[in-house]
Order: C-alpha cells, then sequence, then structure tokens
C-alpha cells in the first residue's frame, strides 16, 4: 500500500504547557503522526497520563526513583513503554531513528544539548526551548546548516515572522528586500506600572498574563520583558538580523504575532487567537497546513489594534538583552544564566520582582565576555554565571 506512513515524534517537555498543546494537536492528527518519545523533569503523574493517553514507545524522567515509579504503573497499565532517567536518556530519544520531528519544549539550559543533538540528527526541530538559542546562537545555526536539520521557530513571534518572509531568507535581511522585523510583545500583566509600583509584585500575579496562558518561568520572563529580550536574541539568530533590524512593538491585545517590514513600505503581519497550537501545527505540518483546533480569529470582537514603544526605564531587561547580544560571545549565556537563577529566586519568595534585572545586570558586569567558539565554552559560562548570580542573590 502506499498510504504515507505516520511521522515519529519525540516531545521533549511533554508535561509542559507547550507540550500539552504539542499532544493536543497530534491527537487530531493519528494519520500523520506517532508519538515516539515522551519526557518530562519530575512530574510523574502527568507523563503516566500523557503516555496512557498517547503510548510512546520511550518515556524519559530526570531521577531512577520517578522512573522505576512510572515502570511500575506503565507495566499495571498493560503498556510496554521503555522507560530512561537522566540527561543523556534525553538526548537518546532526541536523536533516535524512530523519530521524524522533534519538539523542544523544555524550558531553559537544560534544553540545550537534547535539542542540539537533534540538530545533529538532522531532524524537524520544532524550536520553543529559545533559552537553547539564545545561549548557543552561532554554534546552534551552523549545525542546523551543516547537518541539515529542518529549524521551525514555534514561538509564536518568530512563528509569525517565518511566515511573514519569502521562503528563502538566509544570508542577511535586506537581501531580500526586508527592512525590519516588528517583534510584537503584549507588554505583560504590568504594562504602564512604573518602576515603584513593581517592587512589591507577588509571583502568583506576575503569572497571571492578560492573553496567554504559559508555564511559569516564561510568565515572568513576559512580566520583566526579559522574555521579550530573550526574542530579540532569537530573532538575529533564526533570521540573520542585526539587533538595530529588529524592533520591539507592545501590542496589548497579542492578536498581531510579529510583522516583516520590507524595502517598498509592504508591511506583512500574521494574525490569530493567542493560541499556541497554531504555531505548532504550522511547524509540524509544513509546508502544509492542517487543522489545530484554534478558533477562527473574529476581528468584530477584536475590533482594535493597539501599539506602543516598550517603557524600558521601568522593565530594563529588554536593554539588557540587546546589550548582551551587542556584546556578543558568551554574553547571551550569561545573560540566560543570571536571569534562570533571579526567576527561580523570585518565584520561591527569594527576591523582589524588581532585583530579577538587578542582578541579570550586576552578573553581566561581573563577568568578561568570552568568544564562544565550543560548547564547553558556553557550557562554562552558564555554569560559571550561575555561581556568580548566586552568590550575589546571597548579598540580596
Ligand atoms: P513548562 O514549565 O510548562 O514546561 C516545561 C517542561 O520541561 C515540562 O515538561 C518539564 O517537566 C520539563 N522540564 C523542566 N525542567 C527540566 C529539566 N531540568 N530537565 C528536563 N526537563 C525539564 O514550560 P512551557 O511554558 O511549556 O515552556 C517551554 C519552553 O517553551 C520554554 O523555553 C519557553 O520559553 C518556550 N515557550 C513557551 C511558550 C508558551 O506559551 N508556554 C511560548 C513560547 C515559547
Ligand atoms: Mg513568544
Amino acid at each position: 500500500d502506499t498510504a504515507p506512513r505516520p511521522r515519529g515524534v519525540t516531545v521533549l517537555g511533554a508535561t509542559g504547557s507547550i507540550g500539552s498543546s504539542t499532544l493536543d494537536v497530534i491527537a487530531r492528527h493519528p494519520e500523520r503522526y506517532r508519538v515516539h518519545a515522551l519526557t518530562a523533569h519530575r512530574s510523574r503523574e502527568a507523563l503516566l497520563e500523557c503516555c496512557r493517553v498517547h503510548r510512546p514507545a520511550v518515556a524519559v524522567l530526570d531521577g531512577e526513583e520517578d522512573a522505576g515509579w512510572l515502570r511500575e504503573r506503565l507495566r499495571a497499565a498493560g503498556l510496554d513503554t521503555e522507560v530512561n532517567a537522566g540527561p543523556e536518556a534525553l538526548v537518546e530519544v532526541a536523536r533516535a531513528s524512530e523519530a521524524d520531528v522533534v519538539m523542544s519544549a523544555i524550558v531553559g539550559a537544560a534544553g540545550l544539548l537534547p535539542t542540539l543533538a537533534a540538530v545533529q540528527a538532522g531532524k524537524r526541530v520544532l524550536l520553543a526551548n529559545k533559552e537553547a538559542l539564545v545561549m548557543s546562537g552561532a554554534l546552534f545555526m551552523d549545525a542546523v546548516n551543516r547537518h541539515g536539520a529542518t529549524l521551525l521557530p514555534i514561538d509564536s513571534e518568530h512563528n509569525a515572522i517565518y511566515q511573514c518572509l519569502p521562503v528563502e531568507h538566509r544570508g542577511g535581511l535586506e537581501h531580500h528586500g526586508v527592512s525590519q522585523l516588528l517583534l510584537t510583545a503584549s507588554g505583560g500583566p504590568f504594562r504602564g506600572w512604573s518602576r515603584g509600583d513593581l517592587a512589591g509584585v507577588t509571583p502568583d500575579q506576575a503569572c497571571a498574563h492578560p492573553n496567554w496562558s504559559m508555564g511559569r518561568k516564561i510568565s515572568v520572563d513576559s512580566a520583566t520583558l526579559m522574555n521579550k529580550g530573550l526574542e530579540l536574541i532569537e530573532a538575529c539568530w533564526l533570521f540573520d538580523a542585526r539587533p538595530d533590524q529588529v524592533e520591539v512593538v507592545v501590542h496589548p491585545q497579542s492578536v498581531i504575532h510579529s510583522m516583516a517590514a520590507y524595502a517598498d513600505g509592504s508591511v506583512i503581519a500574521q494574525l490569530g487567537n493567542p493560541d499556541m497550537r497554531t504555531p505548532i501545527a504550522y511547524g509540524l505540518a509544513w509546508p502544509e497546513r492542517i487543522e489545530a483546533g484554534v478558533k477562527a480569529l473574529d476581528l468584530f470582537s477584536v475590533a482594535r489594534l493597539d501599539f506602543e514603544p516598550p517603557d524600558e526605564t521601568a522593565f530594563p531587561c529588554l536593554r539588557l538583552a540587546r546589550e548582551a547580544m551587542a556584546a556578543g560571545g558568551t554574553a547571551p549565556a550569561v545573560l540566560n544564566a543570571a536571569n534562570e537563577v533571579a526567576v527561580e529566586a523570585f518565584l520561591a519568595g527569594r527576591l523582589g520582582f524588581t532585583g530579577i534585572d538587578e542582578l541579570v545586570g550586576c552578573t553581566l558586569e561581573a563577568i568578561a565576555v568570552e568568544s564562544a567558539v565550543d560548547l564547553e565554552t558556553i557550557l562554562e559560562a552558564n555554569a560559571h554565571a550561575r555561581r556568580v548570580a548566586l552568590e550575589r542573590l546571597g548579598h540580596h
């Protein structure tokens, strides 16, 4: 028979917000996709549930004890899923020959090695884990080109820009008549607040995003605008753009997901309801289009689209990220590591909201930029920045 076999998919970070949306889209198209592997950090109950529904060949958790627990439950449920543990097991499912597509949806630096492994294996890589690209920029893009991987951005802004650019856009935007990328930002839950107002905000306030429901780390990043800073760096690498070719536009409705401006004055935008299943479905099916479970956009209920410049005085993270990108080398990895430490401390109640950009700023100042020649240098910069940030945190 000539029916194409379903493509195998590994979902790294299957129990998270992006992971769940990915499994939702996959389940709508059983004739196209089959789950090869699902991974999670410690949420074993949630991963058990995912395994029951999606029946992967392999499941991965971080710890041996959790893996043993999951193995036992799966056997009891009559499933023969192989269960493995630890970072090496993540790398294995990312490069497994049974996986045609790898969704990179682990949060933070922990996603770097498995995502790179998928790239090096020449997979179709759906990139949600922006931290991996921010840390390793040049090296990552180089690996994509060298190993013939297909990299499709899942971050809604980058997915939008990808859709607004010509199919062939490598080698510098100006060669394709593109004058600027317009990166939209919701402004987060504290848009319009002053620095003084921000000092006392709580983790729950910061995680109550007006338009998107997301994991807690990216929710805090959206509230500080560090998310937009990381996305600016991400856009530079994905689209061969200089930082000055990326303009951040605050657009509170989150209906325009980003835009590309052309030399002739045209601006092309991608619009849609704020639902990550749209970019996920785009990445899975590209260059085709499939149903994603997302409601059609109702422009009459949207009614209006507003735009304003970002407030970099109240929210200095955007400027810090732009400076780190301009500094180059290991600076973005340092920025990312310090931010991960700061956000974790904020969520744990050990650091105030405005302490986040202060900690990132002083960590960047304390560490000399090195050229990011290889993975070891990047991982060392990451570890070094974590030590410095934790030490500064102790003095806070
Ligand atoms: P989340 O916290 O909801 O889920 C994270 C997933 O990664 C979980 O499955 C968790 O078990 C796993 N994980 C966490 N730490 C890990 C570790 N140390 N080792 C292995 N696995 C680990 O996060 P999310 O909101 O789904 O975001 C995932 C990534 O996608 C982030 O990089 C985020 O910036 C990016 N992203 C998310 C959204 C969104 O709407 N949620 C939008 C754009 C980009
Ligand atoms: Mg985004």
